[in-house]
């Protein structure tokens, strides 16, 4: 079958014509035959059993019947009006239901003719009655191509309120398979379909509408997934390909005295094999002729930084500048004064650079950056300003990628004739199969592996009623010399009320902590930057010992002699939310604890997430847990990629599958770059097709 057959516009399909054809493409973005057969079914239902009316038993399971309808009714009610048939057997009687759609049904539905009825029966007042039932003329269900396994489409309500019921799509897709007489062109090549016992696509296609048995279906359904996934990984490696072969990079071949010394000498610890191996994939990336575009994820603490430095170092090594750029200005000092340190043994230059540096370091900086004496420089977005000009910018690392964006990514290209190396370093986990799919294009690094020695911090969950007793647990902990946060949340929709509560707690804390013996911090969204910034350094400086902030403190500052963290009404953070806080303790040699204080009102997801921190520590086991309960479309960055519009894999559900196609994907391509070998050539079709109506680049970043 030639691929024109499948480009005909879906009005052209018999039973479908202008109006249906409308609605179809509205509703469900169907504008061709091909986007019709690749109208996947949602689930299947079991039509191999029948029942007599007699039989009915109150189970909420959907039941078939055969029988004829007597009689049809309109009946008033306060809400508008149903439609009520009168439907029976030789063992009873039941009624039938409808509240949308009255119009068409009753212009359509014949009296006293045998039909085939199935959906869920509900008992009132002693009568069984089936709402919005599906039906088919018995004469019809005999002679359908349809299976017994039944499948159930997408839908919208106005598609069903149109006419345009399961049973109507249903006969849409066997007329046309009818018209394609199964001859659907092979979108995967040979030496695939036999290595991994594939079905061909026909096949495959004819099985996922009309399954013959749950054997097929299965294998149907395999085969359908793997080449969505197949084809999603084809595209974002060759990506990754072009980008290598395309975009030049400095060449950093050399590993001289800075990177030597500073491992021989100066390392403060012993790096842990994660590290190691990273530094590792970093240099052999930064030693190749393209730029470097790698992702690093770490937990929390897993120790990105030293890998920054060293990374870093590189570039110095052959004879380039760095930068390293941080979403906030105290983070920034802390990257920069913990450094220093180090730069300082190595005679290395460092500046730090931010909205609030003075116009005379400023204008310093501007001319070391240019004539090269700056090597190391560390920053805000004030880096990213126009004045910033580095002689050689080398590499440019930054750090807690979700505050950045793609834009200000790129921005930083743009300073020299070669792009710099770029390294974005995250502490949100990403599942892997997840970030196969969101970052495939990128190369990734993962530090799984926390240094050694590192305590678990002790997490409970706490009813509100035990406050008392959590707040004896906080002196006991400040009079042994810690300090502790106390974070409440914020969310947009109910700001006033979270400021309320904030000021409530705040209060009650300053009663149950009062001064002198207690300092606090406070710290929340209504503040001016300067001022969240002074209050903010008490802390860090141990100041005060109590920091009570809503979710401000989320990303990065280090105070490795804070020991407690309290979140308040827990219950309402989402669980990487709740991660990235616990992370601000822990820090330091003490064992470190985190309280998750909530309301007995919990609801089931609720209950989840709390049980899976008090369970784990381990941010990748969150993060699965995470994309199971609120699926991938809320997980970061998954927004703008195509993972959300798979059509029949799913992303939580068949990461085995995924896999699977990646490897396959990089093992064609690694064969066969400009797939021009012949057994190619399906591959080839397909994927210039995909291209040419869907350009996936757009959309992933
Ligand atoms: P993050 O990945 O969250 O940025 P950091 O780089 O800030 O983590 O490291 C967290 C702490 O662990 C720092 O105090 C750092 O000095 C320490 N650290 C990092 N790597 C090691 C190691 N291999 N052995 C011991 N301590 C380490
Ligand atoms: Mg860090």
């Amino acid at each position: 079958m030639n691929s024109n057959f499948l480009q005909t516009p879906i009005e052209y399909l018999k039973g479908v014509g202008p109006n249906r054809a409308d609605l179809l493409k509205k509703e469900l973005g169907i504008y061709t035959f091909q986007d019709l057969i690749n109208l996947f079914p949602n689930r299947y239902l079991d039509r191999t059993q029948y029942y007599k009316i007699g039989q009915i038993q109150q189970t909420n399971a959907e039941i078939q019947i055969v029988g004829k309808i007597t009689h049809l009714k309109s009946v008033e009610q306060k809400r508008g009006k149903r439609l009520v048939a009168t439907f029976i057997d030789e063992t009873g009687k039941m009624e039938l239901v409808w509240f949308r759609g009255q119009k068409w049904i009753r212009e359509n539905l014949k009296l006293n003719t045998p039909y085939v009825i199935f959906g869920k029966a509900n008992r009132f007042n002693n009568v069984y009655s089936m709402p919005h039932p599906e039906m088919e003329l018995l004469t019809d269900h005999e002679k359908s191509i349809r299976s017994a396994m039944q499948p159930v489409y997408p839908s919208t309500e106005k598609l069903g309120n149109s006419g345009i019921t399961n049973r109507v799509i249903n006969t849409l897709m066997q007329s046309l398979f009818t018209d394609a007489k199964n001859g659907f062109a092979e979108t995967l090549s040979l030496p695939l379909i036999n290595g991994l016992k594939l079905l061909p696509k026909s096949e495959a296609l004819f099985n996922i509408h009309f399954p013959k048995n749950s054997t097929l279906l299965a294998k149907a359904q395999y085969r359908l997934k793997f080449e969505e996934l197949f084809y999603i990984q084809l595209q974002l490696l060759r990506k990754n390909m072009l980008h290598k072969s395309k975009i030049k990079g400095y060449t950093f071949d050399r590993v001289g005295a800075y990177f030597n010394d500073f491992f021989k000498e100066h390392l403060p610890f012993e790096l842990t094999g994660a590290q190691k191996r990273v530094i590792k994939e970093i240099r052999k990336d930064m030693g190749s002729k393209a730029q470097m575009n790698r992702l690093l994820q770490g937990d929390v603490g897993s120790g990105k930084t030293i890998v920054a430095f060293m990374s870093m170092l590189i570039a110095l090594d052959n004879g380039f500048q760095a930068c390293l750029m941080a979403p906030t200005e105290i983070l920034s000092v802390q990257h920069y004064n913990g450094l220093l340190e180090l730069c300082n043994k190595l005679k290395v230059s460092i500046s730090i650079l931010t909205g609030s540096s003075k116009t005379s370091s400023r204008r310093e900086i501007h001319e070391n950056l240019e004539n090269g004496t700056l090597q190391l420089l560390i920053g805000t977005h004030a880096l990213l300003e126009d004045k910033v000009k580095f002689k050689n910018l080398g590499l440019a690392i930054i750090d807690e990628q979700h505050r950045f964006g793609v834009a200000q990514r790129s921005k930083l290209w743009h300073k020299n004739e070669l792009p710099p190396h770029v390294l974005v370093m995250t502490a949100t986990p990403i599942p892997r199969t997840l970030a196969m799919s969101v970052y495939g294009d990128l190369d990734i690094s993962v530090i799984d592996e926390l240094p050694p020695g590192r305590k678990d911090i002790k997490t409970v969950h706490r009813y509100d009623a035990n406050r008392l007793r959590v707040f004896r647990f906080i002196r006991d902990e400040i009079d042994k010399g810690r300090q502790v946060y106390i974070v409440y949340p914020l969310i947009q929709e109910s700001e006033a009320l979270d400021y309320k509560d904030l000021m409530d707690g705040y209060e009650s804390i300053v009663r149950e902590f009062p001064q002198p013996k207690y300092q606090i911090s406070i710290v929340h969204g209504k503040m001016k930057p300067a001022d969240k910034e002074y209050e903010m350094n008490r802390f860090v400086k141990g100041e005060t010992q109590i920091m009570v902030a809503t979710t401000v403190i989320e990303v990065g500052v280090n105070v490795p002699n804070a020991s407690v963290m309290v979140i308040e009404s827990a219950e309402r953070f989402g669980l990487s939310q709740l991660h990235q806080l616990r992370g601000r303790v822990g820090r330091g040699a003490e064992q470190s604890f985190c309280i998750l204080m909530t309301s007995h009102k919990l609801t089931q997801d609720a209950k989840t997430r709390l049980q899976t921190m008090t369970r784990t520590n381990d941010g990748f086991e969150i993060s699965e847990v995470d994309l199971k309960l609120r699926g991938p479309g809320d997980i970061m960055g998954t927004q703008q990629s195509g993972v959300l519009n798979l059509r029949i894999a799913d992303i939580i559900k068949d990461s085995e599958i995924l896999k699977i196609a990646r490897s396959y994907a990089f093992e064609v391509l690694n064969d066969d770059p400009g797939l021009a070998k012949d057994f190619n050539s399906p591959i080839r079709n397909a994927y210039a097709a995909l291209v040419k109506f869907k350009n996936i680049w757009n959309y992933i970043s």
